[in-house]
């Protein structure tokens, strides 16, 4: 029997991460560790300078779960080097509370935590949804479900070394969802703007603020997928290289001082 471990960036309340686990059990044991409190768009953090410090804790249906103050990705990588002591087989992220798309992998903290997880040599997946646009309280249900349909497959037919696999859900009920692509990441678009305002003592301090980011629904892209109400899964890897620079760069005249 598979053991999953998953969590998140939203922290260990958020309702996403009760539908992931939810999802799951019915393919293995699961085991939760989530941080504290809610560490969205803190890329891929790891604390350095300070212990950090682990309780139990549980989800709203009573599932026993892991916390700590540290980060998604040292939640993922102090499950691994030990605390948890039995051995995980996938590391499973989310369900994050709103999309990642594009250039948001380097942002996302559900993302860089199923990194952490590529990293010790895991297969690993972060699942997130994209929030209703009218405001309305995310339903996870369609989400959970096409989390347990993609953690299936890795299970059946495994993932090279150091792959995540990045899921991104449209906010539509399950027969709404016209099916799966497997996709590329697309080119985001962000709007962020600076807001300067002056604190009591007439200093100023900033916001960056702005609309949320837009993107490019260029076919076979992530955002292109989920703007046609597919969901999409897109597998990444953790080599950064530009390999078609490799061979320009070299001739930038090195050796002239
Ligand atoms: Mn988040």
């Amino acid at each position: 029997m598979p053991h999953f471990l998953i969590s998140n960036d939203d922290g260990v309340h958020a309702p996403g991460i009760l539908a992931l686990a939810q999802a799951l059990m019915p393919l293995g044991r699961v085991t939760v560790f989530a941080p504290d409190r809610n560490w969205s768009a803190s890329g891929h953090d790891k604390t350095m300078d300070r212990p950090l410090r682990v309780r139990e804790t549980h989800l709203a249906d009573g599932t026993p779960a892991l916390t700590s103050d540290g980060s998604p990705a040292d939640c993922v990588a102090l499950a691994l080097l030990g605390v948890v002591q039995e051995p995980v087989d996938l590391v499973v992220t989310g369900i994050n509370a709103g999309e990642n798309l594009g250039q948001d992998m380097t942002y996302s903290g559900t993302v860089t935590a199923a990194m952490e997880g590529a990293l010790a040599g895991l297969p690993a997946v972060a699942v997130s949804m994209k929030l209703p646009a009218n405001g309305s309280r995310p339903d996870f249900t369609a989400a959970a479900h096409i989390a347990r349909r993609v953690v299936e497959r890795v299970l059946r037919f495994g993932l090279p070394p150091r792959v995540v696999l990045n899921v991104n859900v449209p906010p539509l009920p399950l027969e709404q969802i016209k099916g799966i692509r497997i996709t590329r990441l697309g080119e985001r678009i962000y709007r962020d703007a600076l807001v300067t305002r002056l604190d009591p003592r007439q200093k100023p301090y900033y916001w960056i603020g702005g609309e949320p980011p837009d993107g490019i629904p260029e076919e076979g892209t992530d955002i292109g997928a989920l703007a046609e109400g597919y969901a999409s899964v897109t597998p990444l890897h953790l080599d950064l290289t530009l390999y078609s620079l490799i061979e320009p760069l070299r001739q930038w005249n090195w050796e002239e001082d």
